[in-house]
């Protein structure tokens, strides 16, 4: 039986050839290669991730093996010489394991969700197949295989799904309930949060591939993200270690360049917010709070309490540094296990942020808590651009030549 980790192997093997094809030079690839190439012709053409082949679901000696390897529907990763031999799915490809259907939507389509009207029910009625710029094939939830559940969000619950047409891909399908959405008041920010998630290509960001929506519910195609939730790798080690944490901060450094290249606020990261993919590349995986801000500033208080700066504390207008605060946060929770402010009532939080009340326990290393303190200013114009976080001695001491080389604890 194949496994997740093969799938998520395969996945990897995907993103490994798009970066191969599209990286003239040695240093990391950037979010503006991304996106050309053979992979995204395929993704644009079925608006779904690459499907696994018997060859690739096996381990991979090398990188460039895996770019050169047909597939069952023609040709990814690289120029594919021989039309694929018309054999039998079963005789080419063993069944992936999306795990067991625990009955969730149907207990919940009983027990949750009224049809909604009006304005709401237009701003709900979400379709990636009729939006103007690059429209997706036209999805049904029976089109999907539908596997084991993967966790419960606010608005509906999460699976492993497999799509039924050839090649079967691996997804995670989000159920959002409209009645629900409505309730809380959130349709344009729900609309605006999957328009802005359609819109990105990033190896660090989780791709929507697609969405579709009934009566009650909007579904929601997106990237599996095959090891799960960071926040939970941080709960059993309690922290990381300095290469781990540097290697992860390196990667939401590049997320968080091209959000900001795309006038994209991000404002609410912490690990939560978080998700493990296949290879255990970290992905950003909740634009919740996102707000997409071209020249403007916002004032709205938001985010979670230890990530917020001081100027939302202040109620004051502010601009893409929140984000950059908040890395300094993440930077110092991944290495002590905490966020640097926690404190037993929210008033001494927020008294100790408008301080900077920084204290960096001598664990942490000098390089690592330069850049704590450079990104934790309290004046945001201060705060380390993210084109110097990259350059760090921090990260650069742990940036692998290859970089997709998964960070180990
Ligand atoms: P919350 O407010 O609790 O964050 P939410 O509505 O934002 O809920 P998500 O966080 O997106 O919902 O999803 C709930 C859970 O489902 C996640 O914590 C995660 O465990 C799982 N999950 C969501 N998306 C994926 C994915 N793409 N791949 C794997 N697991 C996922
Ligand atoms: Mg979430």
């Amino acid at each position: 039986m194949t496994t997740v980790g093969s799938i998520t192997r395969q996945i990897a093997a995907l993103e490994l050839s798009a970066k191969q094809n599209t990286t003239a030079n040695k240093t990391r690839p950037t979010h503006q290669k991304q996106g050309s190439g053979n992979v995204s012709k395929l993704l644009t053409k079925f608006a779904a991730p690459n499907p696994p082949t018997s060859k690739s679901i096996k381990p991979q000696a090398s990188n460039s093996s895996i770019s050169r390897l047909p597939t069952a529907g023609g040709q990814v990763g690289g120029k594919s010489t021989k039309a694929p031999t018309p054999l039998s799915r079963e005789a080419t490809q063993p069944a992936i394991d999306i795990g067991k259907y625990d009955g969730g939507l149907e207990i919940d389509e009983e027990n949750r969700g009224k049809r909604v009207y009006g304005e709401a029910a237009e701003d709900l009625a979400l379709d990636s197949s009729v939006i103007e710029h690059q429209p997706t094939r036209e999805w049904h939830l029976s089109d999907f295989d539908i596997g084991r559940p993967l966790g419960k969000g606010k608005f509906g619950r999460v699976y492993m799904v497999r799509t039924k047409c050839e090649p079967k891909y691996i997804l995670a399908l989000k159920t959002l309930y409209k009645s629900e959405i409505v309730e809380s008041r959130v349709e344009k920010q729900t609309r605006r949060e999957i328009e802005i998630q359609q819109n990105l290509r990033h190896p660090h960001i989780l791709r929507l591939y697609g969405y579709f929506h009934d009566e009650k519910r909007i579904f929601l195609m997106i990237e599996f993200a095959g090891k799960g939730e960071l926040y939970k790798q941080l709960s059993k080690y309690g922290c990381f270690t300095e290469k781990r944490s540097s290697r992860y901060i390196d990667q939401m450094a590049d997320a968080l360049e091209y959000l900001h290249s795309k006038h994209v606020i991000h404002r609410d990261i912490k690990p939560e917010n978080l998700l493990l993919g296949i290879n255990g590349d970290l992905k950003i995986g909740d634009f919740g709070w996102s707000v997409h801000a071209p020249g403007n500033r916002r004032t709205t208080m938001c985010g979670t309490l230890d990530y917020l700066p001081p100027e939302m504390i202040e109620g004051k207008e502010h601009s893409k540094e929140v984000d950059l605060w908040a890395l300094g946060v993440l930077t110092y929770e991944f290495l002590v296990g905490s966020a640097p402010f926690e404190e037993r009532s929210h008033n001494e939080t927020y008294k100790r942020i408008m301080r900077v009340d920084l204290r960096i326990p001598s664990r942490v290393s000098p390089e690592a808590a330069d850049l704590i303190v450079k990104l934790l200013q309290h004046e945001p114009h201060h705060r380390l651009p993210l084109s110097e976080v990259r350059k760090h001695p921090w990260i650069l001491k742990y940036r692998s030549r290859s970089s997709n080389s998964q960070p180990q604890n």
